[in-house]
């Protein structure tokens, strides 16, 4: 399947210079959807994963439906202030802008085998962050999932030693 058929670029959003893809139009196509979801699945299902971890909001849309999937736990990565119970912060640089994302310090139990999962990698910078969550947790980042990949941003390269899988590059 072509699956950057479904994908909207837009223009200059949110800022000038951005050609930012619109996940929404895959989304919106259930068959479309699924098919990213089970195609995802068959890429990581060796990877005897325990939890996938994913960052608001995005990689909450893929990432709860492939933990479902694959019968796992989902952990959700939020922006600062936004989980109710305690948390561990880090901050980051984004494609565009800065922020802080948080996970609660009881969601990953050391040892544990964790898939991250975004809908997008550009600079690498939001799941250089995630997994810096995850490690300080003691989790074990095996791989790390995405419908997009970025390439010409190479934030593959900020990611040495896990695995990427990316079902659409640009
Ligand atoms: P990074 O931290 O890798 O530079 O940026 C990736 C993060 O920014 C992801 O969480 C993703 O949701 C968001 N993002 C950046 N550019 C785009 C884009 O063009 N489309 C979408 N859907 N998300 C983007």
């Amino acid at each position: 399947m072509n699956f950057k058929e479904y994908i909207r670029v837009i223009e200059n959003w949110p800022q000038e210079g951005i050609r930012f893809k619109d996940i929404t139009t895959l989304l919106n196509n259930g068959p479309v959807y699924k098919e990213a979801i089970d195609q995802l699945k068959q890429l990581v299902k060796d990877l005897k994963i325990d939890v996938i971890a994913g960052p608001e909001a995005r990689g909450f849309v893929v990432g709860a439906p492939l933990a479902y999937a694959l019968g796992v736990g989902f952990v959700p990565i939020r922006k600062s202030g936004k989980l109710p119970s305690q948390t561990i912060e880090a901050g980051y640089d984004l494609e565009y802008g800065k922020d802080k994302l948080a996970v609660h310090n009881d969601a990953i139990q050391p040892g544990q085998r964790v898939l991250i999962a975004d809908d997008l990698l550009a600079t690498g910078g939001t799941i250089a962050t995630a997994i810096n969550l995850v490690e300080q947790l003691g989790g074990e980042v095996v791989g790390a999932a995405f419908l997009i990949e970025l390439t010409y941003l190479t934030g593959r390269e900020k990611m040495k030693g896990i695995e990427v899988f990316t079902l659409m590059q640009y």
